[in-house]
């Protein structure tokens, strides 16, 4: 069974534990295409936050409480930088993860690609999933602000939302293509699930690389797609302040609805909202309600279990 999972960062990572757990049973293969609007230059070093999320959650490698960066983590470097530059240690750089910058830095600057540069990330880190950056091309998300417009993670990580937000821009887009694999990956899947992330600025981006919709649009395999919003609240993060910058409501109707049913020019072939959501409708779409807290690796198994359920390849 293969199956391609459409990722962000912590959620995306989580999610994809399950996912691994699942195929592992089957067995089948996993490709997980991350989005790359996170990616950001800092320190001239080239970062890519839910990349480096996944690869260090699924690696083992992550720190299980913050969900991001590396376990037994230190910030000296972080610390002199702010000796620097008050400024400058907005962004949580911590010593043993610059090791992934500065390889993958000095990768870029030798012409390799990112997604070449991430497989030799996974050399070490052996995630057990085909790790794929939604593209290799400069592409970026930025929030366009009544001040001003700043990267994502500006807007994210320094102002933690707060600033307010005009629009998300997908910088780069319209000239990226999907990266090598990405478009194969999910034309040959037997199952494409959209996985809990940020509907707006994790799959949002993903779906913005020109050609990633419509590979998705005409896939054999059933879409799937599972609602990060539970009871009307992100589970984690913040996807109300973004679902509201686009004008969709912050419910799992809401997020299906954005999505939309395959049917009928959207993505899905059903959409799981958790059981606090029970009757959910979305127009023309299947809709199930199971568990969808990721409390640990065995409920994740379930929630894609369910979304193989409802996608009707179980046992295929
Ligand atoms: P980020 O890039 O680190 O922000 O991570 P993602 O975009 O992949 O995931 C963040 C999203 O995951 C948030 O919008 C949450 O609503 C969602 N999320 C986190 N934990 C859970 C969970 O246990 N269940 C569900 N259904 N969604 C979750
Ligand atoms: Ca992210």
């Amino acid at each position: 069974m293969k199956i391609v999972v459409l990722a962000g960062g912590v959620g995306g990572a989580r999610f994809l534990t399950g996912v691994r757990a699942y195929a592992a049973e089957r067995p089948g293969d996993v490709t997980a295409v991350v989005n790359a609007g996170d990616n950001v230059t800092l320190h001239g070093l080239r970062i890519c936050p839910d990349l480096d999320t996944v690869m260090y959650t699924l690696g083992g490698g992550a720190d299980p409480q913050r969900g991001w960066g590396r376990a037994g983590e230190t910030w000296t470097v972080k610390a002199e930088l702010a000796a620097y530059d008050g400024d400058a240690g907005w962004f949580g750089l911590g010593d043993r993860d610059l090791a992934t910058h500065l390889v993958r830095t000095r990768l870029l600057a030798a012409g390799r690609s990112l997604s070449e540069v991430t497989a030799e990330l996974c050399r070490r880190w052996r995630p057990g999933v085909t790790l794929l950056p939604a593209t290799d091309d400069p592409f970026e998300t930025h929030v366009v602000t009544p001040d001003g417009t700043m990267h994502f993670q500006e807007w994210w990580v320094r102002y933690r939302g707060a600033a307010p937000v005009d629009r998300f821009e997908f910088a780069g887009a319209a000239a990226a293509t999907p990266a090598p694999g990405v478009i194969e990956a999910i034309a040959g899947a037997d199952l494409v699930l959209l996985g809990p992330s940020n509907p707006v600025v994790s799959i949002g981006p993903i779906l913005a690389v020109p050609g990633i919709r419509a590979a998705i649009a005409a896939t054999p395999a059933r879409v799937v797609g599972l609602s990060p919003v539970i009871g009307g609240a992100p589970v984690l993060g913040m996807a109300d302040r973004c679902l509201a910058a686009i004008g969709v409501p912050c419910t799992a109707a809401g997020v299906g609805a954005h999505f939309g049913a395959r049917a009928a020019g959207g993505l899905l072939d059903g959409w799981l909202v958790d059981v606090a959501d029970a009757g959910t409708r979305v127009a023309g779409l299947p809709v199930r309600a199971v568990p969808l807290w990721m409390h640990d690796t065995a409920h994740t198994v379930a929630m894609v279990a369910a979304a193989a359920d409802l996608g009707g390849t179980a046992g295929r």
